[in-house]
């Protein structure tokens, strides 16, 4: 068998290949140059782009068309729209305008504004963003033309993550411009990368299904832990079980299809855990391509008798899944972040690393905002995840760079003079990846900075949209600076950099980040340690960011308070809803199991005892009073949770929770394994 992706690969796309087969020679060109200047398309040509998008399109088997976008909920949405419009009594063409393509309305009034739309004025707006072209999706025989939109409310305000995403890509690309004038480059383009490592469980559907938990909240809100789980460390790049293999191939099939470039697969750390990486590409579309992965995934799964959990933290006590977020700014093609081989290219890049450690250290907290979330609460310093505290770990080579700069001189025994800024080659970096330290939340990686406090279900539009704009305000603030100056530009940029790293350096932190000396130090340092969502949005209302965000044009203040109301209100709600389940399948699936086991057991007793019998009776009365004990333990919690439930508090419901957990986790080692009403870790953590 010959494999023909290479042949099909971007088949789904509206590619520069399909737009030059289906669009004339003059519209092709400058949609062509429509998309890579990531300008609006212009109107005089919507019409034909359409007709021929729509050709396509119906080559490809499609009947509807839907703009495609990513509102406040975490997800996609698509609202489908027929290709089909009848002309009279059974007679009908097919019809696709310009107007269709470029712009849409749609009734906003259901998705979360955070205030930013009354009820009246319920319209929203999506606009194509010819940045990222549209596609085929295709499920099963149904094919849908999706064309990616942004989504906005009727003043303008953005009501979606990919507007200010894009807005924060212009912010940090003008800045990037405004730097690499002073180092007399010629203008070139700018380009944002993101390459994001998508972890993801996989479990049976047979075992999902009679799981309310994990339906309703994605995650096991019960569930002892099994004798063997990642202990070993024997799942880890361990050789992929066949049925696993078989998904993962179908997922790439379909991702290659939609040109999305999956490059690399394997077995993550707990069992049944399991990471897709795509190579990066242009950090917008990479986003989209992030969340058309998580959908099929998560649609593969199903189709194979499987479920896709993209939760942060499905099972407790083993590890919980990322979305490791790679970025890096390119210009002309070439990497800024890539340590160069002449001095010139070193100054630029030690600018850049700079910029981003004051970046860092300025505004931790709204990165670390961008990460908050009922569910990444659990993983989130829980010594498998990077800690709440946002650091960065550069290596011991760069480490060792930046002190030379901070100081002056050099470490001991190099033999060498200090490094000059623009004057001396920087000595070489190892640019593999043996020099790691998984434990920090932002880390150096060689040519680029991984971001790896983001959750696995979270849209990475978030986080890069916070990267992007407090590295343009450093770029700026830098450029400020240099501007500010006369003198040998050299020299004058080594002082800079200095005060910088002397300044912003409290953040650089190579140690053990699960240390539990790294909280105190942190503390001593200044850096904020925000451990749970409610404490981690807090900084959306802080003066500096809220400056920050709207000067770059970005988030306004009001665009600000919507994402603070609706991110404090999803977390409300998850809090509840999860609690609420915990105390229906505690109180509906369990008590009565717990109560039957409780009650045979006590008649048997009664018997033996009246028999007298001799043995047996010890042990009967054991478990029995372990199983009285439990029961009335469940009982007591299922109060506590209720309550706790009545009075909508997070803080309490989640600490309720906890402790039902205790309960129901003990009774269910007590109680006959073909009563246990939930399926177990130990049958849903291993796939056969
Ligand atoms: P690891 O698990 O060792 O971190 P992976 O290969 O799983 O490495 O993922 C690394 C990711 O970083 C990939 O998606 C890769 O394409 C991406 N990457 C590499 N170079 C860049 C870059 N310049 N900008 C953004 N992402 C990058
Ligand atoms: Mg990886």
């Amino acid at each position: 068998m010959t494999d023909n992706s290479l042949q099909t690969y971007g088949s789904y796309v509206f590619s520069e290949k399909a737009i030059r087969k289906y669009l004339d020679k003059k519209v092709a060109d400058k949609l062509i140059a429509t998309m890579k200047d990531a300008r609006p398309l212009d109107p005089t040509i919507a019409d034909a782009v359409a007709a021929g998008m729509q050709r396509w399109a119906l080559d490809n088997g499609a009947t509807h068309f839907t703009h495609w976008f990513q509102p406040m909920t975490g997800g996609t949405a698509e609202k489908h729209d027929a290709f089909l419009e009848p002309t009279g009594v059974a007679t009908a063409v097919q019809k696709f305008s310009g107007k269709n393509l470029i712009g849409g309305e749609a009734d906003a009034s259901s998705f979360p504004s955070g205030g930013l739309r009354s009820t009246f004025e319920a319209r929203g707006y999506t606009a194509w963003d010819p940045t990222s072209p549209a596609f085929i999706k295709r499920i099963g025989e149904v094919a849908t033309l999706c064309i990616p939109t942004a989504f906005c409310a009727y003043t303008g305000a953005a009501l979606d993550m990919k507007t200010p995403l894009l807005r924060s890509i212009q912010a940090v690309t003008r800045a990037t411009e405004r730097l690499m004038k002073k180092f007399k480059k010629p203008k070139a383009h700018v380009s944002i990368t993101l390459g994001a490592e998508q972890e993801y469980f996989l479990i049976d559907r047979e075992f999902y299904l009679k799981r309310p938990d994990l339906l309703q909240t994605g995650r096991t809100v019960f569930g002892a832990a099994p004798a063997k789980h990642q202990q070993l460390d024997d799942h880890y790049y361990g050789s992929i079980r066949p049925r696993v293999l078989k998904f993962m191939h179908e997922v790439e099939r379909e991702l290659w299809l939609l040109g999305i470039p999956a490059k690399t697969r394997h077995n993550e750390v707990a069992p049944a855990q399991f990471e897709l990486a795509p190579m990066f590409e242009d950090l917008n579309l990479a986003v989209d391509h992030n969340m058309m992965i998580m959908e099929t995934l998560r649609q593969t799964a199903e189709a194979n008798g499987l479920v896709c959990l993209l939760h942060e933290k499905p099972f407790q006590g083993v590890n919980g899944s990322g979305k490791h977020c790679n970025w890096s700014i390119a210009y002309g093609g070439k990497n800024l972040l890539s340590p160069g081989d002449n001095p010139r290219d070193n100054a630029i890049f030690l600018t850049f690393l700079s910029a981003i450690i004051r970046a860092i250290d300025l505004h931790a907290d709204m990165l670390r905002m961008t990460t908050a979330s009922a569910a990444n609460d659990h993983r989130l310093g829980a010594n498998e995840a990077p800690p709440a505290i946002i650091s960065i770990f550069l290596g011991d080579e760069l480490s060792a760079v930046m002190k030379e700069i901070e100081t002056g001189k050099t470490a001991k025994k190099t033999g060498r003079t200090a490094l000059k800024i623009g004057v001396d080659t920087m000595p070489p970096l190892p640019k593999d990846t043996t020099d790691r330290n998984r434990t920090s939340p932002f880390a150096f990686t060689g040519n680029k900075f991984e971001f790896r406090a983001p959750g696995s279900s979270q849209n990475c539009a978030a986080s890069q949209m916070v990267l992007n704009t407090i590295v343009a305000e450093s770029l700026d603030a830098i450029c400020d600076k240099l501007e500010a100056i006369g003198g040998d530009f050299n020299e004058e940029l080594q002082k800079l950099l200095q005060r910088l790293i002397k300044k912003h350096g409290r953040v650089l932190f190579s140690g053990d980040g699960y240390g539990s000396d790294w909280p105190i130090e942190a503390a001593k340092r200044g850096l904020p340690n925000l451990k749970n969502t409610p404490e981690a949005i807090e900084p959306m209302k802080s003066p500096v960011n809220r400056v920050l965000f709207a000067k770059y044009g970005v988030l306004s203040e009001t665009e600000l308070d919507s994402r603070y109301e609706i991110a404090a209100e999803d977390y409300k709600s998850r809090v509840l809803i999860e609690g609420k389940v915990a105390l229906e399948v505690a109180r509906s699936m369990i008590r009565p199991v717990v109560a039957d086991e409780f009650s045979r057991l006590a008649a048997a007793l009664g018997q033996a005892m009246k028999d007298g019998l001799k043995m047996g009776v010890t042990g009967l009365k054991a478990l029995s009073l372990k199983l009285g004990a439990g029961l009335d333990d469940l009982h007591v919690k299922c109060e506590k949770i209720e309550k706790a439930i009545a009075k909508g508090e997070s803080a309490a419901i989640i600490a309720a929770e906890a402790d039902l957990r205790k309960t129901v986790d003990k009774l269910e080692e007590l109680v006959d394994d073909s009563k246990w009403p939930l399926p177990k870790y130990r049958e849903m953590l291993f796939i056969y």
